[in-house]
Order: structure tokens, then C-alpha cells, then sequence
């Protein structure tokens, strides 16, 4: 079987991204190999390949994926070959084939296609616990999304509105705004443009905001805190632009803040947590509730050019990496 992964030696640009032939060993006891149909691109993979995120070299990036079961060591009971499948933290998913632990992956139903399949697991899932965990948005509640045209955050924006909460939504141009509007925004600020706090408050007033969902980090963080009401929430779940720097807890004082610093990792501890998660966003993509939005599709070879795009900001919705299989 000739098999493809990307593969770096060494941390750095995206240029550390190489296209090699592997080896795919058998599956191992409670393992199964999945011919992969496409891999997700994901900003933690850029952190892993940067060298933001400590690895262990050399290293395969990737961390989800969906494709069908060619095999199955013994003692595997849950899935078969033939069956089409979708995984979340199974490490080196930017390749051709994936060795998996059987338990971790999830049926994909004949209405989903491989494609719809792979761009829902980290980011979808990361939208769930967020609107439900980290905070249980309801009716009446008003959330701030940065980066609402993106992957991660325009799931974030027509979950919340499902919820019934308000969303104020920022985005880098106009375009992007047309596309966080279209996912329910009922307020969107383009953040290169307009001041975030001023721009927040003229949508919806002083201290007005329940919750901040923040996966852009660095260059947002503040404006958050400045927004948040009394108690408010301030969840910063990334960095695309650039690590929060330490923060001292007394900056919370004034309103008396929650800050959390959340992974999905630490919100799927349970098979039955994780799929819990993956068949109410499985539920709501059958009934059109949620629309899962794939901006751009490269062939696995190309990853490279899938990390320029993403971290230039070139990008709204999903991207994936198709391998052929
Ligand atoms: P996106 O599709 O959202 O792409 C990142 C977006 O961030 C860009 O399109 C851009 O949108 C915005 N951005 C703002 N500043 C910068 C910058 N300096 N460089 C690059 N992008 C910038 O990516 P993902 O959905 O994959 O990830 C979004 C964030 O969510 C990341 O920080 C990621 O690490 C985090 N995340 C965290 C998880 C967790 O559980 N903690 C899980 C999943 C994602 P614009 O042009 O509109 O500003």
C-alpha cells in the first residue's frame, strides 16, 4: 500500500511542511486504519509547526480527520472495515492512512458527506462546550465572537443564536462580516477598522456583554475585559494573534471576572461526553439547523499552502486537506 503524510524534521515557517511517502503498520490490538478522506486544517496546527506548541520531532501535524475502515486489530468491536468514520485527537491525521484507537472514532451517517464529516470534529465540538460548559448561554444573554467569519467562530456564532443568546460579532473585513451575518450575528464590527470596545458599545451599550469568546488572544484580550458586564466571562480559547500575555488577577477586580483558558481536550474526558457532543452537531447539520461551511479544500501535498492562507487571514470557514482516498 503506498502511503503519503506530511512530515517537518524541524519547527519554523510553513515551508517545514514536506509531502513523504510512510509506512502504515498493521493495527494493533484496539486499533483500526482508516484510509483518510480529508484531514482538517486547524490553527493548533500551526502553533505545533511554529514551535508555539512544544512536539516531538520529527512530527506529523494533524489531529482530525474523516475516512472509511480498511482494518482492525483484534479485540475491536466497534467499528469494522467499511465503516465511515471521524476522529478528533488522533495525533498525524495530515496523511494518507491513520493507525487509531478504535474507541475514539465516530460513525459518520450515510446523509453526511466524508468532507461535511472531517470539518466538525474540533471545531464544531469546541463551539459546543463553549456555548454550553464554559458558558451556558440562554435566551437573553448577549456573547461577543471574535474572528466570526473563521472556523471556529462563525460555529460559535449560529450555535449561540440557537441558544437564543445575541451575538455581536467582530470579523477583519467586509466580506467576512457578510459571512458572520449570515450565520446569525445580529451586530458585526470589522476590528481593523473600528475600535472593539466602541464599536461594541454602540451595537449594545456599556458593559453589556455576558460573555467573550476569544480565540484571537493577544490583540483582543483587553477590549474583552473592557466590555464584559459585572461577573461576565471572559473565555479566551486561542492565539491566532499571538499567546494573551500574563495577566494579574486583580485586573478582574473592577467587575469581578471570570477568566478561563479552555481546550476541548479537557471537554471530551468520556466516550460518552465526546459523543454527546458529536450527535447533537450531527442532529442539527441533519436538520439545517447548522450550517457547516467549508471555505477552502487543498490536496494533502499542498498542507504548506493551507498554513500560508490561514495564518495570512486570508480564510473564512473550514479548511481541509484532501488525500485521495
Ligand atoms: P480561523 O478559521 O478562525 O482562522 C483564524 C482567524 O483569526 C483569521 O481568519 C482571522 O480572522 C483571525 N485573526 C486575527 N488576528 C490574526 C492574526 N494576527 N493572524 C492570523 N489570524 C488572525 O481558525 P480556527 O477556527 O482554526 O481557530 C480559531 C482560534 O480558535 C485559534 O486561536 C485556535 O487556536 C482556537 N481554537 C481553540 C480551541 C480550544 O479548544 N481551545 C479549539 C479550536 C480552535 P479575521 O481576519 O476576521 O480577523
Amino acid at each position: 500500500m503506498t502511503a503519503h503524510a506530511i512530515r517537518m524534521t524541524t519547527t519554523g515557517g510553513p515551508e517545514v511542511l514536506a509531502y513523504e511517502e510512510i509506512d502504515v503498520p498493521d493495527p494493533g490490538p484496539g486499533q483500526a486504519t482508516v484510509a483518510v478522506h480529508a484531514s482538517g486544517v486547524n490553527f493548533i496546527d500551526t502553533y505545533h509547526r511554529s514551535g508555539l506548541y512544544d512536539v516531538p520531532l520529527p512530527f506529523t501535524p494533524g489531529s482530525e480527520g474523516a475516512g472509511v475502515v480498511t482494518a482492525v486489530g483484534a479485540d475491536v468491536e466497534a467499528v469494522a472495515a467499511g465503516d465511515r468514520v471521524a476522529w478528533v485527537g488522533v495525533p498525524a491525521s495530515y496523511a494518507s492512512h491513520v493507525v487509531a484507537d478504535a474507541s475514539v472514532l465516530m460513525r459518520v451517517p450515510d446523509d453526511i458527506t466524508l468532507e461535511t464529516a472531517a470539518a466538525i470534529p474540533l471545531q464544531a465540538m469546541t463551539a459546543h462546550y463553549l456555548i454550553t460548559d464554559t458558558y451556558s448561554l440562554a435566551p437573553g444573554d448577549t456573547c461577543l465572537v471574535h474572528a466570526a467569519a473563521g472556523g471556529t467562530g462563525r460555529l460559535i456564532v449560529q450555535m449561540a443564536r440557537l441558544r437564543g443568546a445575541r451575538v455581536v460579532a467582530t470579523a477583519g473585513s467586509d466580506e467576512k462580516l457578510a459571512i458572520a451575518r449570515s450565520g446569525g450575528a445580529d451586530h458585526a464590527i470589522n476590528y481593523r477598522t473600528t475600535d472593539i470596545v466602541e464599536g461594541v458599545e454602540a451595537a449594545v451599550g456599556k458593559d453589556a456583554i455576558d460573555v467573550v469568546y476569544d480565540g484571537v488572544g493577544a490583540a483582543t484580550f483587553e477590549a474583552g475585559l473592557a466590555v464584559l458586564r459585572p461577573r461576565g466571562v471572559m473565555a479566551t480559547f486561542g492565539n491566532a494573534s499571538g499567546a494573551v500575555p500574563p495577566v494579574s488577577p486583580l485586573s478582574l477586580m473592577p467587575k469581578s471576572l471570570f477568566l478561563t483558558r479552555p481546550s476541548l481536550f479537557s471537554h471530551m474526558l468520556t466516550a460518552a461526553e465526546r459523543l454527546g457532543r458529536w450527535n447533537e452537531i450531527i442532529s442539527w447539520v441533519q436538520t439545517g439547523e447548522l450550517e457547516i461551511r467549508i471555505g477552502h479544500t487543498w490536496r494533502l501535498a499542498e498542507a504548506a499552502a493551507a498554513h500560508t492562507a490561514l495564518e495570512s487571514r486570508a480564510t473564512t470557514g473550514k479548511l481541509l486537506l484532501t488525500a485521495g482516498n
